[in-house]
């Protein structure tokens, strides 16, 4: 199968389902990581360039940890809207990586550019099959299925199906770790060590399935219905 994981920032994909891409990625799947936009406010020293170009370069040492290609849509960060424009740039993004399924933002998430990202993505899995929207990639022969992935912090997300990790946590830490401009923008904004928070959270979601390490999702429940739980590794 295909798999495309889209996070908002360049290291959502990371924090939320990375665990379960290197799953995929073991068993033989293709795995591509698509970012919306190019973090270009995550510094508190650096200017918004060089803040995003160390922030690409980080999301590329990520992405090649698991050989995925990495989709950049290069959007500034906290200014991710739904519009005509940015709709066709997923709709592009997502051709590109031609999924049979889909990660991405829960709509109730914490950050405005997470619910857009989101919303983006649920908007987008029917136009990406529509052959009167041009786009430079070809339209794709079906509607992907559509996983949300957790919230940061597990808040306000109701899990439907858990993955388990254990396996593979080390190979997320390692990617989230690749992220090293957000080591101290993190602790800088919320006071928190970023690789100890994504772990906390992968404990009590493997709490709930009585492993060590797992990661939740829920799939898009809206017409058609494309798949379910049996499509997770
Ligand atoms: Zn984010």
């Amino acid at each position: 199968m295909n798999i495309l994981a889209i996070g908002a920032h360049p290291d959502d994909v990371e924090f939320l389902c990375a665990g379960t891409l290197a799953r995929y990625a073991q068993r033989g799947d293709h795995v591509s990581i698509m970012v919306a936009t190019n973090g270009n406010v995550g510094s508190p020293t650096l200017n918004q360039e060089e803040i995003a170009t160390t922030r690409y370069q980080e999301a590329l040492a990520s992405a090649e940890i698991l050989e995925a290609p990495l989709i950049w849509l290069g959007i500034d960060d906290e200014f991710l809207f739904n519009t005509r424009e940015t709709r066709l740039q997923f709709i592009e993004g997502i051709r590109k990586a031609n999924p049979d399924v889909i990660f991405g933002h829960a709509p109730s998430d914490y950050h405005p550019d997470h619910r857009t990202a989101g919303q983006m993505t649920i908007d987008c899995r029917i136009p990406v099959t529509v052959r009167l929207i041009e786009t430079a990639s070809a339209y794709l022969p079906r509607v992907p299925h559509v996983f949300l992935m957790d919230t940061i912090g597990g808040l306000d997300f109701v899990p439907e199906a858990f993955v388990d990790i254990t396996d593979t946590f080390a190979t997320k830490a390692a990617m989230l770790s690749q992220h090293q401009s957000q080591a101290t923008w993190l602790r800088h904004l919320y006071g928190m060590d970023y690789v100890e928070f994504m772990e906390s959270l992968c404990r009590q979601r493997g709490q709930a399935l009585g492993v060590r390490y797992a990661e939740a999702f829920r799939s898009v429940a809206t017409y058609p219905i494309t798949g379910g739980s049996y499509l997770l590794p």
